[in-house]
């Protein structure tokens, strides 16, 4: 007999189907059980009666959270046991054959709650069993829903969907760099991506004009709460725009996404405000100002864009100058002489995206001229030849027809978190890592065989070995 799933069963009355889940909760009621069974669809009632001995006794037996497989006829249920909250609620499935497919131990946790009460490592460890509680199949589902949105518009409006690769060379982003050794080179090693930056851009030079991709970003950031060394976000990247061009494409994209999906939300102001950085940083004190006028509603959303950055900010502790977005944000002012002799006063064509005091994404109008972005790394601190070894594929590039671009890259898993109202990113993640970037499940980081150091020509040193 094939299966049907629980949120099928009322298609079924008076049917005899088969029915394969997890056991919710089991109630006895004077000799009648009744048992919840949990499965991707949702919940059915299921009752179990004395008439057959042999069925009635390893029903008894049934746990929380074992795996069932049963047959019976779909009945409705007895106008005072209707549960309208649930979807089944209107019937329940009596039980003629129970099999037993897996028993499970005591849980940890229940899983029939929201659970933001139960410590939040022992989540992470057993993220298996957290990720059968409705909020959190949920959250992935909203998820899905989301990033499909995201693709089908862009698809729509003539995007292309590209991946770059993961095995990439280390980029200034701003945040240090996953490395990952060479075998066959030893002494050489790859770095995972911060973002696509560099690939999207060189994709403008193959004439891609609009491109997207959602994107796992790694970052080997300092432990922050809330912030994850991977992480995913809206890649986007277009050529012959301007800023505006940008923005009010992701506009459109953000309030028809909230239209469709959330249409419970309330978007504080269209067109989103435009914000130039000295304004915001004057009357909120904050590059992420939250416009929102009642802080209290759930419902409320105030987007807007931060713009007019300045292009360098002061590092105090090394003595140079950084650039406030990426190197390769275009200032307003392209003289190099001009930039050279107050970078401090320079303004850059930098955006970023704002939702009720979150940053939930930024980018820019990008150099195209090789010899800014060099003058430009020379401001950063690099010596010419350093410039020519880390970064001679894109200079070169742009030495063959770049289309003026810019691009911007939302983060999903901050967006999903500010719009869901869940306090942390780890969320909306099915996976994620503990503010110490350690994966509880697996156990990660984790050490590694002897030979497969070897292999790497890699040296743990004596201090860091395993006792
Ligand atoms: N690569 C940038 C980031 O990850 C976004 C961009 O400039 O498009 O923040």
């Amino acid at each position: 007999m094939k299966r049907v799933l629980t949120s099928d069963v009322i298609k079924y009355p008076g049917k005899k189907i088969k029915a394969q889940g997890w056991v919710h909760s089991i109630r006895f009621h004077g000799k009648i059980i009744f048992a919840d069974l949990r499965d991707k669809g949702g919940i059915l009632q299921l009752v179990f009666g004395p008439q057959n001995k042999a069925l009635y006794k390893l029903s008894k037996e049934l746990k929380s959270e074992w795996v069932i497989s049963v047959i019976g006829e779909i009945k409705n249920r007895p106008k005072n046991m209707i549960n309208s909250k649930i979807e089944t609620g209107k019937v329940e499935l009596l039980v003629e054959e129970l099999e037993i497919l897996s028993k499970a131990k005591t849980m940890p946790f229940p899983v029939d709650s929201p659970g933001y009460e139960i410590n939040e490592e022992k989540r992470l460890k057993y993220r298996y069993l957290d990720l059968r509680r409705e909020r959190m199949r949920k959250n992935m589902q909203v998820r899905q829903e989301v990033i499909k949105f995201m693709r089908d518009f862009l698809q729509e409006r003539g995007f292309l969907e590209i991946e770059t690769p993961m095995l990439t060379k280390a980029t200034p982003e701003g945040a240090r760099d996953f490395l990952v050794p060479s075998r066959l080179e030893p002494g050489k090693f790859y770095a995972l991506p911060q973002s696509p930056q560099q690939y999207k851009q060189i994709l403008m030079v193959s004439g891609i004009e609009k491109y997207f991709q959602i994107a796992r970003c790694l970052r080997d950031e300092d432990p922050r709460a809330d912030r994850q060394a991977e992480f995913t976000q809206l890649d986007i990247e277009m050529s012959f725009i301007e800023r505006e061009d940008i923005l009010s494409l992701v506009e459109e994209l953000t309030v028809s996404l909230i239209k469709k999906l959330f249409p419970e939300k309330k978007i504080a102001k269209t067109p989103f405000p435009r914000l130039s950085y000295k304004k915001v940083m004057e009357k909120y004190n904050s590059d992420k100002p939250d416009l929102r006028k009642n802080k209290k509603d759930a419902n409320e959303l105030a987007f807007a864009f931060i713009v007019d950055f300045p292009l360098f900010k002061w590092k105090k502790g090394e003595k140079r100058w950084d650039s406030m977005h990426h190197p390769f944000t275009t200032p307003v002012e392209e003289n190099i002489e001009k930039i050279k002799a107050k970078p401090g006063k320079i303004l850059s064509h930098q955006y970023d995206f704002v939702l009720n005091g979150v940053e939930i994404g930024g980018g820019s109008i990008r150099i195209h001229k090789p010899e800014l972005l060099e003058a430009i790394f020379e401001i950063l601190g690099h010596k010419k030849q350093e410039i020519r070894e880390k970064f001679g594929h894109l200079l070169e590039a742009f030495e063959y027809g770049v289309p003026p671009h810019g691009g911007i890259a939302p983060g999903i898993d901050r967006f999903l978190a500010s719009i869901l109202g869940e306090p942390n990113i780890r969320e909306v993640i099915a996976f994620p890592k503990t503010g110490e970037n350690k994966g509880l499940m697996m156990g990660t980081p984790a050490e590694v065989s002897k030979d497969q150091l070897k292999e790497l020509h890699l040296k743990v040193e004596k201090s860091h070995r395993k006792k």
